[in-house]
């Protein structure tokens, strides 16, 4: 992939003044890597296609090139119902936290700028009110977008940049034909910006079709280098009392637990506070307003332990998170990533943790497999692993048959269940 010289100040990348003073009230003294890498680029109208996890500052490193843009666009007033610049986004937290960003950074010169967010899991009218007489950045989910376009309360046809962020985590959470309706009616000629932490098949097929010549940038992102990975074995049906033991003992704060079912996070919670530890939980049939409140209180320290499944946690904006913990496997190697990527952030040690029993053993072989990586199996002094449990005992093993169901019928499984 190719790649340009980082470099060190926001004015050198040709960000405007306006711009830069905010970004200075912001504290944001130097450009992340990815910032430094794509924001030339994008000022200079090329496609890109980013490599980038949350937390390497992408957000910034596509928000203010375009919010430079919707500045500069003199005489060129909002309308109708249309949109200039599309940030499409995998989850309803992203989309929140994506427009919160974008509106701070443009808080100083927010008469000129109209930022909206449109998710699904709010009512649809104020989202609808909020886009009339159009917007100048417009920061979506696919679905919910797709329900405001079809009735009518947003035009797409006259998009001049296209963002879509978390482009992984979109296309595996099953938004494909959403994506492709909504590409459909976009304009042709358009700046297309695509940011993913990992690239399977389906990522880099999109990218082809989808973008000009673009710009290739993928960075060994910060916490890949600081976060510890480890992986400790246990005895079938001792993973809840070896977690608790593992907090009490080190003390964990701001712990994120995954598990793989909207249910189990509050079966988890109601057997952790039985050991003494209080839980939150963080899930898909939470109201927004539930989800906000727990992730405010996470983010602030009052929630020690957050239990939560993949969909919710996608893309937390949470600094500096010290440990992430797979109490369940999640079921795709890229999504494993994803998990521990929320810890060790911003250049701080973390520790990203599986535990796993006999059930997971193969599957995890697999996780390690495709993501290039092995780890020692540790063991937990106290909970040591029965001879007939260990790992040695089951592998090697023949391939496990697939789960019954496949394609479309699981994926909705899937998302309905986190
Ligand atoms: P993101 O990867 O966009 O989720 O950003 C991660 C965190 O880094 C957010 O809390 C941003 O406010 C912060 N951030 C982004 N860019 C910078 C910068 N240049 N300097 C300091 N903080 C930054």
């Amino acid at each position: 992939m190719t790649e340009t010289t980082p470099q060190q100040t926001f004015a050198n990348l040709g960000l405007i003044p306006t711009l830069i003073e905010r970004l200075d009230a912001l504290e944001y003294h130097q450009p992340t890597p990815i910032q430094s890498h794509v924001i030339p680029h994008i000022l200079n109208g090329r496609d890109i296609v980013g490599g980038a996890n949350t937390g390497s500052g992408k957000t910034a490193a596509f928000a203010l090139p375009i919010l430079q843009k919707v500045l500069q666009e003199e005489g060129q007033p909002r309308r109708g119902n249309l949109v200039s610049h599309l940030i499409l986004v995998p989850t309803r937290e992203l989309a929140s936290q994506v427009a919160y960003s974008v509106k701070s950074y443009s808080y100083h010169v927010r008469e000129k700028v109209k930022t909206t967010a449109v998710f699904g899991g709010v009512s649809v009218n104020p989202q609808m009110l909020a886009l009339r007489g159009g917007s100048d950045i417009v920061v979506a989910t696919p679905g919910r977008l797709l329900d405001l376009v079809s009735s009518n309360a947003i035009k797409l046809d006259q998009v001049k940049t296209l963002v879509l962020d978390e482009a992984d985590r979109m296309l595996s959470l099953g938004f494909t034909d959403e994506l492709n309706q909504i590409l459909a009616l976009l304009p042709e000629k358009k700046q297309t910006l695509l940011f993913s932490a990992t690239f399977p098949e389906k990522v880099t097929g999109l990218a082809q079709n989808l973008l000009r010549d673009p710009i290739e940038i993928q960075l060994q992102s910060a916490e890949a280098s600081t976060l510890v990975q480890r992986v400790f074995s246990v005895n079938k049906g001792q993973k809840t009392a070896v977690l608790a033991h593992l907090i009490k003992q080190h003390q964990w704060r701001q712990t994120l637990i995954f598990v793989n079912a909207k249910n189990a996070c509050s079966h988890l919670a109601q057997k952790l506070s039985k050991r003494g530890i209080t839980a939150e939980v963080f899930h898909g049939d939470q109201g927004q307003g539930a989800r906000t409140r727990v992730l405010d209180e996470f983010k602030s320290g009052v929630i020690q332990v957050l239990i939560a499944t993949d969909i919710a946690a996608r893309g937390l904006d949470i600094e500096k998170l010290p440990v992430v913990i797979n109490f369940d496997l999640p079921r795709s190697p890229a999504d494993y990533m994803h998990r521990i990527g929320r810890s060790g952030r911003a250049g701080e040690v973390g520790l990203g943790l599986s535990l796993i029993d006999y059930d997971d053993y193969h599957h995890f072989k697999v996780i390690e497999k495709k993501n290039k990586f092995q780890l020692e199996r540790e063991q937990v002094a106290g909970f040591e692993v029965d001879d007939d449990q260990s790992e040695a005992y089951f592998l090697p093993m023949t391939p496990r048959a697939k789960p019954a169901g496949t394609g479309k019928k699981k994926k909705k499984r899937q998302q309905e269940n986190l």
